[in-house]
């Protein structure tokens, strides 16, 4: 498939068309979707229309956007207005929000055209998109292996060349780990770049929409278009939004890069080959590699796992059969909500569930809950020493590559280890990228990671686009 801008640029040059664009994409779709289970809703008719609406204002001559007629998914925690939207639960199923979220407006704005839903881990609490309640998604690269997740369709649709984009959102890693899984560069911007209004909450001091694209550049380009202010979500960033694209080829001469040891200890001896080839690539293009311990590091899974379901027991309780989705009826309102809530929620939600009721129960509130808070502080004030040394900091993704479908859901503690190398990044508020980098068993691809302080996605932009170049992409 030809990349995001390629296709924008001849859309709005009339070399070729939305309508067409949006056909080739849909014929891919209908060629695997059966075998992957990427996709839990495709509107086929309403996306062309969408598209054949942006053909029509080339021919009027407007300016149509950055995105002119790309085919982009979403991730099926983002709320489009009418469309059916589950964050991959039962619990929502048939739910059709009354309104868009920011970014779907953005997207529409640059010309885009959302067209589908994708399956995801329950309300993103997953690593491996088997928690779905509509079944797991599997790897275009290799089908007996996970494609990552949460965002695991948002992945699969941008692997499998469904779509040259997609959205995800990223609370522990959602959107890299799942890049690095299916050799995608993977984003998580900085807290309170993107607007969260109408992405359906898990852990609201975590939790970042962000892009999927098979290349540095794409993903730059569907950043800028969904970044910026929104007084519609009250952690929004007050600025616009940056500029991306024109420092992707800034290259990183003069930079420092902190190769941590705490961000890729522990992982596969392939894995950490590449971690060390990305460093000397960086090298070679000038920067100077610094080699940095941060042992906050460690702590942070452990700090993750009581804030992250403290803050979804909270948000989740809003499923309580009263308003909108799945309703179990019962004698009185209690038994309602119990009925609704144990027959509407999978396993690994009720799991955080309960964890996060837990630490924040009276008595227990100081010992995890407040616990966790501490140890956060001490964590975003490690990464701060580091900035001091370092201008960005370079990591694995994730310990492995893709793992076998099936091989950690009897395990919720390794499934929870694929995230140690991302989890950090959330809870300091600050931005990553994934890039494809070499390969490892079995063929599948490895990511490296690029982290940077807030509003440092230029420079990250940058030092993946030279790792792009090292690894022979594009
Ligand atoms: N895998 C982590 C979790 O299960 C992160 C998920 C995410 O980023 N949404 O919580």
């Amino acid at each position: 498939m030809r990349s995001a801008l390629d296709i924008a640029r001849d859309v709005r040059s009339g070399a070729t068309t939305a309508e067409n664009e949006m056909a080739t994409s849909l014929a891919a779709i209908r060629a695997r979707n059966d075998e992957l289970n990427v996709f839990l809703f495709v509107d086929e008719e309403g996306a062309l229309d969408a598209a054949r609406r942006v053909d029509e204002r080339v021919t009027r001559g407007e300016d149509v956007g950055a995105l002119a007629g790309v085919p982009i998914a979403l991730k099926d925690n983002l709320c489009q207005s009418g469309v059916p939207t589950t964050a991959g639960s039962k619990i929502l199923k048939g739910w059709r929000p009354p309104y868009s979220a920011t970014v779907v407006g953005r997207l529409l704005d640059a010309g885009a055209v959302p067209m589908g839903k994708t399956n995801m881990d329950e309300f993103a609490m997953g690593s491996s998109t088997e928690t779905s309640a509509f079944g797991p998604t599997r790897n275009p690269l290799n089908v007996e292996r996970v494609p990552g997740g949460s965002s695991g369709g948002s992945a699969s649709a941008v692997a499998a060349d469904m779509t040259p984009l997609s959205l995800g959102s990223d609370t522990g890693g959602s959107i890299r780990q799942p890049a690095a899984l299916c050799g995608l560069v993977g984003v998580k911007p900085t807290y309170g770049l993107v607007s969260r209004y109408g992405l359906i909450a898990f852990a609201s001091s975590l939790d970042q929409i962000g892009p999927f694209a098979k290349n540095v550049a794409d993903a730059a380009a569907l950043l800028e278009v969904i970044a910026g202010h929104d007084p519609m979500d009250s952690t929004s960033l007050p600025e616009l939004a940056p500029s991306l694209l024109s420092h992707v080829n800034d290259g990183v001469a003069g930079k420092r890069v902190g190769l941590v040891r705490e961000l890729f200890d522990g992982a596969a001896d392939e894995v950490v080959a590449e971690v060390e080839r990305a460093a000397e690539a960086l090298r070679d293009a000038g920067a100077t590699i610094v080699e940095l311990s941060v042992p906050e590091i460690h702590l942070g899974l452990s700090a993750y796992y009581l804030i992250a379901p403290a803050e979804a027991s909270s948000n989740l309780a809003r499923y309580d059969g009263v308003r909108y989705g799945l309703r179990v009826d019962a004698d009185d309102v209690a038994a309602m909500n119990e009925a609704t809530r144990t027959a509407g929620f999978g396993a690994e939600v009720k799991r955080r569930i309960m964890l996060g009721t837990y630490a924040l129960s009276a008595g227990y509130y100081d010992a995890y809950y407040g616990q966790a808070l501490k140890v956060r502080t001490q964590l975003i004030d490690a990464f701060r020493r580091a900035y001091l040394e370092a201008d960005l900091l370079l990591g694995a993704t994730a310990p492995t590559v893709a793992f076998a479908i099936g091989e950690k859901t009897a395990d919720p503690m390794a499934m929870y280890l694929s995230d140690v190398f991302t989890i950090p990044t959330n809870l300091a508020g600050d931005a990553a990228i994934s890039v494809p980098f070499g390969t490892g068993e079995a063929d599948l691809p490895i990511g490296v990671q690029l982290l940077g302080p807030g509003r440092s996605e230029a420079g990250l932009f940058a030092a993946a686009r030279v790792l792009e170049l090292a690894d022979g992409r594009s």
